[in-house]
């Protein structure tokens, strides 16, 4: 397999950096920096200092010994991100990128985010390196979070709403695309998925790439040998290539990405774009979108806040396309189930879309045999869903009842 991307940001036919002139300078230096960032042993003890000391790294492998009783086949292993500090993988990246940006001396870090837990993410650590933090956010996702709108806020950031489009991430990416067009001097954008214009879908990879390195070493010690199958949820695919990237050269690994199915692939409400997306181009790379006759970008639905996005990062596009990796898509109905399952024979709240990469086990364990080995990336944890999956349930919460 040949090394990937090569020396432009290509992945396969996808990839690549299609960006207004005026950001090609910007994402030349981002990419010097970032080498020079790679081989620099001072960056590295760094990053790893913070990883242990503030992220909580290493995450712990944990045997799920009930569910794998449960469903009477394969053994199944959590990857426990969701002990990460501010409840997600997603502080890999933003510790990572913050630590370049602090290298790079820009005082200001702007981030695109969704559901919120990038932007919760950027945040943390923008407080942490004492930078200037500005989110932008789609005005209807402020509308819907507005639990982790006051945690930036708290954290001390200040929150864009972005009222164009269908004002959600989308609408979100392109407000910080444009921003940092008009700031690339004193700003750092710090993008939450492994997606962009490269090098970002091969930056945030890197950074994320802990999460496999050590579940390879983790899964060793606990069985002796590598785990049959991978499973995670995707959305710009930056948990998936994470847990993954480290196990890409052992073909007998499978690799599974799970979409979200939302209320099912037959109607136009779901976000599996692996599944039925086609080639274009959005922020800044060529990858697989979902798009109608007219190539306009489609609206995308899921019960999981962090899985609505309508494209995928260049890397996952390319290995569906070369076969390296197999995609699936769960309906809302099965994260639900596989969310209460998980809670009641683990003790484990998973995020709703960490609960989409479960329900996937839960539709392949009972087929495979006993010795074999799953892993599964639990990408964070519930608390965020909590009215989300009381309102899915019919259950009114009271607050200060
Ligand atoms: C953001 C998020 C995701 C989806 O993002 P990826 O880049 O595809 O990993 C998945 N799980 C959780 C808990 C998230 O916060």
């Amino acid at each position: 397999m040949p090394a990937i991307p090569d020396s432009h940001g290509h992945y396969g036919e996808f990839g690549g950096r299609y960006v207004a002139e005026t950001l090609m300078p910007a994402l030349f230096e981002l990419e010097a920096a970032y080498k020079s960032a790679r081989r620099d042993p001072q960056f590295r003890a760094d990053l790893e200092k913070y990883s242990r000391e503030y992220v909580g790294r290493p995450t712990p492998l944990f045997f799920c010994a009930n569910l794998t009783a449960r469903l009477g086949g394969a053994k199944i292993y959590l990857k426990r991100e969701d002990l990460c500090h501010t409840g997600a993988h997603k502080a890999n990246n933003a510790l990572g990128q913050s630590l370049l940006a602090v290298r790079m001396k820009k005082d200001r870090i702007i981030a695109e985010t969704g559901a919120g837990q990038h932007g919760v993410a950027t945040a943390t650590f923008a407080a942490l390196f004492r930078r200037r933090c500005e989110v932008f956010m789609g005005s209807l996702d402020v509308e819907r979070q507005a639990l982790n709108v006051f945690r930036m806020k708290l954290l001390g950031a200040s929150v864009h709403p972005v009222d164009s489009g269908t004002r959600s991430l989308k609408d979100s990416m392109s407000e910080a695309l444009r921003d940092w067009t008009a700031s690339v001097r004193d700003t750092y954008y710090l993008i939450g998925s492994a997606a962009g214009p490269h090098p970002y879908p091969q930056i945030v990879r890197d950074f994320q790439s802990v999460i496999g390195r050590e579940a390879r070493k983790q899964i060793i010690r606990q069985e002796g040998r590598l785990p049959n199958v991978l499973v995670a949820c995707v959305n710009g695919g930056s948990n998936a290539i994470g847990l993954m990237y480290p196990f890409i050269r052992d073909r007998a690994v499978r690799m599974i990405f799970v979409e979200a199915g939302g209320l099912g692939l037959s109607g136009p409400s779901h976000a599996a774009t692996l599944t039925s997306g086609v080639p274009g181009v959005l922020h800044g790379n060529r990858t697989l979108l979902l798009q109608d006759e007219l190539g306009q970008i489609r609206d995308t639905h899921s019960i999981a806040p962090g899985l609505d996005y309508p494209g995928v990062g260049p890397e996952l596009a390319y290995l569906k396309d070369i076969g390296r990796a197999e995609y699936a898509a769960v309906t809302d109905e099965e994260a639900l189930d596989a969310f209460k399952l998980l809670s009641e024979t683990e003790g484990i709240i998973p995020a709703l879309e960490s609960s989409h990469a479960v329900a996937h086990v839960v539709r392949i364990a009972p087929e495979l045999a006993r010795d074999q080995v799953i892993i599964v990336n639990l990408s964070g944890r519930g608390d965020k869903d909590m009215s989300t999956v009381a309102r899915a349930l019919g259950v009114t919460l009271r607050e200060g009842a």
